[in-house]
């Protein structure tokens, strides 16, 4: 289940001594990268000389997207902010209208937002044949959209589309977007003078003020004259459609006021986001292909997460009781991080384990620099095949998810 977790980390110690400098750090991963598969490492199926990536919302950050914590980490985007839980959204139809609300606002910044530098140093590091599989905790899709090549298994889902919770099709995200816009004419009205304003593209609430915009202490927009709990949302196109009869046999209905809004009178078509939201539980399937790529790797790196969240935390230590080494680029502690390298010899310079503290952005692509540099580009076994365990990669996953 996802939860989310606020106790305080403590600050990192750095492997090798010598990674607390930016050169340093790019010896250490080149290192990490680029040794032979650990003589510790059980049951070798896969490719033992792949690493694995495991990324986190810090990786997001240099595409201005809020990290969920500050370097204490502490939630400082909004400290009074609580984010909704699964049972609350199907439950409850004002709660939806609020979230739906700050979603109509915030998507604008997700949708402008690119990948940055470091999800292309993966892609690159894809190509050289180093990372054959990533696994993200983030919801933006900019590693697919990055590395459409490398396959990507988005742990907690993403934010592209909508699921129904009836009959679980999707709907693409910017359709409802606009159906929200229709629905919803005073937001679509506010939204762009907000975005004229510039008062979406900061987290600091006395900025947002400055530039005409108004929240409440709990993080919710004052709009005047619209309060959220007229927020308007529509129903899953199909279950408007064809109202299914639910598991205990009876006939649900949806339906709708006279522009097309979802009314509580209905029994069916709530569309929630495709992510796994708080208190929700990852799908065995998507659980399951994430430990699979666990095991067909030699090495995890973990990059721009403090493994807050149970569900990643867990993967990382499958991953140690591999006996992978195990390599970590973040800012601020990650949650149980001595254990992974408790086992550690002083004497080594990144190969068993590496620990580094600067944004994946500074580092990732001086990395890839390095490793072309050396000469380890050339890593990747003939193209046709590696082209070929790719595409097949690929399809076990697409499988596995669809
Ligand atoms: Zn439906």
């Amino acid at each position: 289940m996802r939860t989310p977790y606020t106790g305080p980390l403590p600050p990192p110690r750095i492997i090798p001594r010598n990674a607390n400098t930016i050169t340093g750090a790019i010896a250490a991963l080149s290192k990490f990268l680029t040794a032979p598969p650990s003589t510790f490492l059980q049951n070798r199926e896969g490719d033992p000389t792949s690493t694995v990536i495991l990324s986190g919302a810090g990786i997001s950050v240099a595409s201005g997207l809020a990290d969920y914590r500050g370097t204490n980490g502490t939630y400082r985007v909004n400290k009074t902010y609580r984010p909704i839980y699964y049972h609350e959204f199907l439950a409850n139809h004002e709660a939806r209208k609020r979230y739906w609300a700050r979603s109509f606002l915030g998507w604008t910044n997700l949708h402008k937002a690119k990948p940055n530098v470091a999800h292309y140093a993966i892609k690159d590091l894809g190509q050289m044949g180093f990372i054959r599989n990533v696994i993200t905790q983030n919801v933006d899709s900019f590693h697919s959209v990055a590395h459409p090549d490398l396959p990507t298994l988005e742990l907690h889902g993403f934010l592209r589309a909508l699921t129904c919770v009836t009959c679980h099709r999707d709907l693409p995200r910017d359709e409802f977007q606009e159906s929200l816009a229709r629905l919803n004419p005073a937001w679509a009205a506010f939204l762009t003078e907000a975005v004229a304003s510039g008062a979406l593209e900061t987290e600091n609430p006395d900025e947002k003020r400055a530039r005409g915009m108004k929240t409440n202490p709990d993080g919710d927009v004052d709009l005047p004259g619209a309060p959220y709990q007229t927020f308007r949302y529509p129903p899953c196109p199909h279950c408007l459609g064809n109202p299914p009869i639910s598991g205990d046999g009876i006939q649900t209905k949806v339906e709708i006021d006279q522009e097309g809004a979802w009314k509580s009178s209905s029994t069916a078509g709530i569309l929630k986001p495709s992510v796994v939201m708080f208190g929700e539980s990852i799908a065995p399937r998507v659980k399951e292909a994430a430990e699979h790529a666990i095991d067909a790797s030699g090495r995890l790196l973990i990059v721009g997460t403090s493994l807050a969240t149970y569900s990643a935390w867990r993967l990382a230590r499958r991953a140690k009781e591999r006996g992978m080494p195990i390599g970590i680029l973040n800012l601020g502690g990650v949650r149980g991080e001595d254990a992974f390298f408790q086992d550690l010899s002083g004497v080594q310079e990144g190969e068993f384990g590496v620990r580094i503290e600067m944004g994946t952005d500074k580092i990732l692509p001086g990395l890839v620099d390095e490793l072309q540099r050396t000469g380890f580009s050339h890593k990747q076994r003939s193209d046709s095949s590696s082209a070929e365990e790719r595409k097949t990669n690929r399809r076990i996953f697409k499988d596995m998810l669809s």
